[in-house]
């Protein structure tokens, strides 16, 4: 199994990164969300993405994300992967809730367009308080669990193809769940390299734009104090710094 160094923040993160939205639209309603399922919001064509791209190249940018709402819902998802890793993105991610992921064949496809990582949004640990924090069936917890168990075969499958970071925010509707999440992503992923990312937030004041900071090292402590052996190594780490 792939083990994460600790320069992989660099890697992942920091270094000639770009971020693009490519979606307004999602299949959740996350309560704490400031982005999903906007109407009436033109996705830029492949057309115009490529012209963007072919920009940030010429600038030196080499690792892309995909944001949006739900990046992967874009019917042309492939050929958008496709495309930016024609025109030299070296390392190309999507955030996602995972939903999709479930999808016979999804995962096999996004891999072979050229994606490198998911960036997972992990903020429960069972079905009630998942449905409680995305305003969805409690049904859909299962089908995230079914996509992530797919993601972790694919990747057994392929000798760790697509990396995976989780991102867990922590706020009143969760509280108290850190450990149990922890808990399911390390039962989940087992032939994954994998980031683990977490952050509080104060759901009472909004605009997001005042996101409380964890004290990184405390959280190290904490995580550590987990005990998960070698399994994975997890890194905590703040991703909207
Ligand atoms: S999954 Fe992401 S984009 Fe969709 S509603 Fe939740 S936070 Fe917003």
């Amino acid at each position: 199994m792939n083990r994460i160094r600790l320069n992989a923040l660099d890697e992942y993160f920091l270094r000639d990164h770009l971020a693009l939205n490519i979606t307004k639209r999602c299949n959740q309603k996350c309560i704490f969300c400031f982005e999903g399922d906007r109407k009436g919001w033109d996705e830029l064509s492949v057309e115009k993405i490529s012209d963007f791209v072919q920009e940030a190249v010429k600038k030196g940018i080499r690792n892309l994300i995909f944001m949006g709402a739900e990046a992967l819902l874009r019917k042309d998802i492939f050929d958008i992967i496709n495309v930016v890793k024609e025109l030299g993105i070296k390392r190309v991610g999507a955030f996602t809730n995972g939903q999709i992921l479930s999808r016979e064949g999804f995962i096999e496809q996004i891999a072979n367009s050229g994606l490198d990582y998911l960036d997972i949004s992990f903020h429960y640990a069972d079905a009630e308080t998942f449905a409680r924090c995305t305003r969805t069936p409690e049904k859909l917890f299962y089908n995230f669990i079914k996509g992530l168990e797919r993601l972790d075969e694919f990747n057994k499958k392929n000798n760790g193809k697509i990396g995976v970071i989780t991102k867990t925010l922590l706020f009143s509707q969760n509280q108290g769940q850190l450990d149990l999440i922890l808990r399911l992503i390390s039962r989940l992923f087992k032939y994954s390299e994998i980031i683990c990312g977490i952050k509080r937030i104060q759901l009472t004041e909004f605009p997001p734009d005042i996101y409380l900071l964890d004290n990184l090292k405390e959280r190290r402590k904490e995580i550590k104090s987990l005990h998960f052996g070698d399994k994975n190594i997890f890194l905590p780490v703040c991703l909207y710094v």
